[in-house]
């Protein structure tokens, strides 16, 4: 504590005297005592470094902590220091705009209490900090998302189903996002060939047939009459179901649970080209680029033909999650050097699985931005596979570029401005309106000459070797093995929303939210809805009312 003490005092010693020397004479300080936004800063993160310092040299619980507490004077202290630092946490908590009663918390759950308003504020004062960011570098983050003209307008949702839950490759808050909303949309699901799969039973890979095989697929996989008949279909009572259901599976289990290119991904060996620096070949302009839209068969083949000539290509996915219990690719995206390509995948999506052969290809590089959604969406809705994946966003995090998002690449590789006003619009719209379409190719239309200019700096960032290039390599491959799981329910489920509430339930209570819970669940499942769906639901979102 002394030593940091001295530190402090120096600090203060070197701003307050460059202080005298500079500014005396001037009148328009940028707050008093500080005649610049830099001094300001090197004097609040000598504060910070200090107190850090200071506080790792306390003692720590359960080693000597303990001893020292059996001191009225150190418990006192404690007391009236931690009262302190509750007192300028709220008020900083309060001038961001933060929930923040800090002191007021219960003795017992206080802690978990605080830590959580740490954490909330942490995300809403970063968020500002970003968009205070993008607004200097001239992004207008204002604007309201738009929609086509014909649609309803757009209403805001806000419940817990549309907060982020993973890092997905644009930032990593928890904020609460807005929600396109089009009234009027046929449901995509009543023209799927093949019904949704809502039991409650685990995932099933969709695969039937195993392009570019190391190891064939398991006879579990290409036996058609286990697969034609699903238990969910027969006419028999839900339990009964359930039970051939286990009974069809039990000796299928390993397979099941196996990814059905484990092997080839094991034993995947990098072409020599893929490790060393590459020549950056210029993206075509978007003007002077054809972009195909495929909603037919016979386009989907002719597309897999052209993508089977090529040496790499870049794909993204269009999600919806909100009518659906499981989710629904709406779209898919394929740029090659030369052209760009929406899929309809509401249309195609039982023909979607014949891209596997390229897809699976090892010869041919897939470049995606942030595949770790991507490659579970491509397994539950067409049974696809990527094997030889490079994901952009993986490139951005080991070069430590800071922000590891589409745009920001985009802007620092192309001095391109995406508008992310779409993304969260709804997908299953058809006719694509053309605002959309045009949205959507410009997440991959660039992306292949993005792993160009990446590829060459993860080689500059090494200096000439090829180690980060690497990196990049497994940590992609590693997410091509992810696989798909399905959301499956227990009777201890309402358990884990429970914990995520800020609220504490007596028994009575309790056992009413679990009733609630079951009973949203099944409902859900039944009508093919996201469990955020409905006013119904609105009850059991209490994080955020
Ligand atoms: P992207 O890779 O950015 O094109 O996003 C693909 C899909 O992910 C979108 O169609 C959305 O369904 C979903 N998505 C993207 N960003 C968000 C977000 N911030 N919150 C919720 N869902 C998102
Ligand atoms: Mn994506
Ligand atoms: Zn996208």
């Amino acid at each position: 504590m002394d030593a940091s003490g001295q530190d402090e005092g120096k600090m203060k010693q070197t701003s307050t005297s460059s202080l005298n020397e500079e500014t005396e004479p001037k009148t328009s300080d940028f707050c008093p005592g500080f005649n610049d936004v830099d001094a300001f800063v090197k004097y609040g993160l000598g504060k910070v470094v200090a107190a850090t310092k200071a506080s790792a040299n306390l003692p720590q619980a359960g080693d000597e902590y303990d001893f020292y507490r059996s001191f009225p004077g150190f418990q006192e202290f404690c007391e009236t220091q931690g009262d302190r630092l509750l007192h300028c946490m709220s008020k900083l908590m309060q001038y961001h705009g933060c929930r923040a009663h800090m002191r007021g918390c219960n003795k017992l759950t206080g802690l978990e209490e605080r830590f959580d308003l740490v954490v909330d504020s942490n995300d809403v004062i970063l968020e500002q900090v970003g968009i205070l960011l993008d607004e200097a570098s001239g992004v207008n983050r204002t604007q309201q998302p738009i929609m086509p003209a014909g649609f309803q307008p757009p209403k805001t949702i806000v419940s817990s189903w549309n907060r982020k839950g993973r890092d997905h490759g644009q930032g990593s808050s928890s904020e609460t996002f807005r929600l396109l909303h089009a009234k009027n949309i046929q449901r995509p699901q009543l023209k799927f060939k093949e019904k949704v799969d809502n039991s409650n039973t685990p995932f099933v890979p969709k695969i039937f047939i195993k392009p570019n095989a190391i190891k064939p697929l398991p006879s579990y996989f290409t036996n058609k009459h286990i697969r034609k008949e699903r238990p969910e279909d027969l006419d028999v009572p839900a339990a009964l179901a359930d039970f051939i259901h286990q009974q069809r599976t039990q000796e299928h289990m390993d397979n099941m649970c196996a990814h059905p290119y484990q092997y080839e991904l094991d034993h995947l060996t990098l072409s020599e080209d893929l490790l060393k620096k590459p020549e950056p070949q210029m993206y075509k302009p978007l003007s002077e680029t054809n972009c195909l839209f495929v909603d037919t068969l016979e386009d989907l083949v002719g597309l897999n033909e052209k993508l089977a000539k090529t040496s790499e290509f870049a794909v993204d996915l269009e999600h919806h999650s909100y009518r659906s219990f499981l989710g629904i690719t709406c779209l898919m995206q394929i740029s090659t050097r030369e052209e760009d390509f929406i899929i309809d995948c509401l249309e195609l999506r039982s023909e979607m699985y014949i891209l596997n052969e390229t897809f699976t290809d090892p010869s041919i590089v897939k470049v995606f931005h942030g595949a770790d959604s991507d490659i579970e969406w491509l397994q539950k809705d067409f049974g696809l596979y990527v094997v030889n994946m490079f994901d952009t966003h993986q490139a951005a995090r080991a070069l430590n570029l800071g922000r590891n998002s589409l745009d920001h690449i985009l802007k620092l590789y192309c001095n391109v401005d995406s508008d992310k006003r779409y993304q969260l619009a709804d997908w299953r719209i058809r006719p694509l309106p053309e605002e959309m379409f045009q949205y959507a190719r410009v997440d991959t239309h660039y992306l292949l000459y993005a792993y160009d200019r990446l590829r060459v700096d993860l080689f500059d960032a090494s200096n000439g070797q090829p180690a980060l290039l690497q990196v990049v390599w497994q940590r992609s491959k590693d997410l091509s093995l992810r696989k798909y799981i399905k959301p499956i329910f227990t009777e201890d489920s309402y358990m884990d929303l429970y914990r995520k509430q800020k609220r504490s339930f007596n028994t009575q209570q309790l056992a009413a939210f679990r009733l609630l819970y079951a009973w949203r669940d099944k409902l859900a499942r039944q009508e093919d809805e996201s469990t955020g769906y409905g006013a119904h639901t609105r009850s059991l979102d209490m994080s955020t009312s």
